[in-house]
């Protein structure tokens, strides 16, 4: 299913190792979306990353706007989160035993968030929202989730229906190897709409242990929650005795100092934490009211665990990497942000592409269509096709986009004058590319 790819520029060095990968691995590639399959081509090996810059096997230096998918919020190999690792490393690397980095991590969190009374550590955003679900239905001693079209929640089975960017890649509808009774307790809604919720809780009255929805869900794109519409899901909640879990993996830490509760202040009863807490390294949380953490073993019945869990080493990059994140930190990246989601839609009105930009806080992204996208069928109405000559225009010209039209877009602190200089001498290119493109 490879897509002709209508540049010519070549990743040698990338490709032999791509050919490797493949035999070893399924696909060539540890997560689906780094394979290019959504835009053919080469999937780019990387060697080496420092502030904004990505360096390839080929030698070749590109401008990332993925920032490993959001962690890298400093840049890459920022001196003091490097610096924190290898003091921790100097000192060992894992004890499976209770330890002080632990414990100044998760005060950390709950002094930035405070829905977050108690929070426990995991090793990945997927095992976050697993516990957390887990968790709701051990204290509410029901069945039921209800989760939206379009939003990922890591690959966690009972959640891996209508699930987003990754699977939409792919065009899964779902995923062989859940069974019915891993999902069937799963209810799907559209995204942005009350009603559908209001309509579930009347239809499964005192089954449904929780709605879990992205804070706001950059899995699809970026499509931010309407007005009112986290508000309206957690009085929902409240009215029907289920738990309300914001699923900050994305963009805790990330949208504000408080992550997305910082920007809508809707006081959830569990969120779910990863990528940017851990620094560039496993580390993830899930935490909220204690009346409700209080039910997790060893406190509580509800079983959850973790060998690697609060690891020496990832909890002293993230706690490293949070303490750099104070409020100037915040506002250089929405000011980089801003100004990169201005030229972006300057590039692309210039040759009357049909597009729109979609922002929460510093996340953005581009759809090819000319509609507000409030849910996942307008995300799945864009004319993809123009994503993929956009994103080799910019490949070719040194600025790594994400490579799906079905994600958002990450910027740092280090992304500085020279590099969105890069990324603006880049666009006029690659918009006409995406003018020029066809289905
Ligand atoms: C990335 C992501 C996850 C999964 O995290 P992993 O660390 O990849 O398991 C869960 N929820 C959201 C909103 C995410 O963006």
């Amino acid at each position: 299913m490879r897509t002709k790819v209508p540049y010519s520029y070549e990743a040698p060095v990338s490709q032999t190792l791509f050919d490797r990968a493949a035999v070893v691995t399924p696909g060539g590639v540890n997560s689906p979306v780094r394979a290019f399959r959504a835009v053919g081509g080469t999937p780019r090996f990387m060697v080496s990353g420092t502030g904004p810059y990505l360096t390839d096997a080929d030698g070749r230096e590109y401008v990332d706007l993925v920032c490993s998918w959001g962690p890298m919020i400093l840049g890459h190999s920022h001196p003091e989160v490097i610096s924190a690792v290898q003091d921790a490393v100097a000192r060992g690397t894992s004890f499976g035993t209770p330890g002080e980095g632990e414990v100044a991590l998760a005060e950390e969190i709950v002094d930035r968030i405070a829905p977050v009374e108690q929070v426990r550590l995991v090793s990945s955003g997927t095992e976050a929202t697993m516990s957390a679900i887990r968790l709701a239905r051990g204290f509410t001693g029901r069945a039921k989730v209800v989760k939206f079209a379009g939003c990922y929640h890591g690959h966690v089975d009972a959640l891996l229906a209508a699930a987003g960017s990754g699977v939409a890649t792919f065009g899964l509808p779902d995923t062989p190897g859940v069974t019915g009774a891993q999902a069937g307790d799963t209810v799907v809604l559209p995204y942005n709409d009350l009603e559908a919720v209001r309509a579930a809780f009347a239809a499964h009255p005192g089954e449904i242990a929780c709605v879990i929805t992205e804070a706001s869900p950059g899995n699809m794109g970026v499509v931010p929650p309407g007005d009112g519409f986290n508000a309206g899901l957690k009085q929902l909640c409240q009215d029907n005795g289920a738990l309300y879990i914001s699923d900050e993996v994305m963009t805790g830490f990330r949208t504000s100092k408080a992550g997305w509760f910082g920007v809508d202040g809707v006081v959830p009863d569990l969120l779910t934490f990863g990528k940017v807490m851990g620094g560039g390294f496993p580390a993830a949380a899930f935490g909220g009211r204690a009346d409700v953490m209080a039910h997790l073993a060893p406190a509580g019945p509800v079983y959850q665990a973790g060998t690697l869990s609060g690891n020496p080493i990832a909890t002293a990059a993230g706690l490293a990497q949070l303490r750099l994140l104070d409020d100037a930190a915040y506002d250089k990246v929405n000011a980089v942000s801003k100004e990169l989601q201005g030229l972006v839609t300057e590039a692309l009105t210039k040759e009357g592409v049909a597009h729109r930009l979609q922002n929460a806080s510093n996340m953005f992204s581009v759809f090819f269509t000319a509609n507000e996208v409030r849910n996942y069928d307008d995300a799945k109405a864009q004319e993809s096709f123009r994503f993929t000559a956009f994103f080799h225009s910019m490949l070719a010209a040194g600025v790594y986009l994400p490579p799906s039209a079905f994600e958002s877009w990450f910027v740092s602190t280090a992304h500085d004058e020279r590099a969105v200089q890069r990324i603006a001498d880049a666009l006029p290119a690659a918009a006409r590319a995406a003018a020029e493109a066809t289905a």
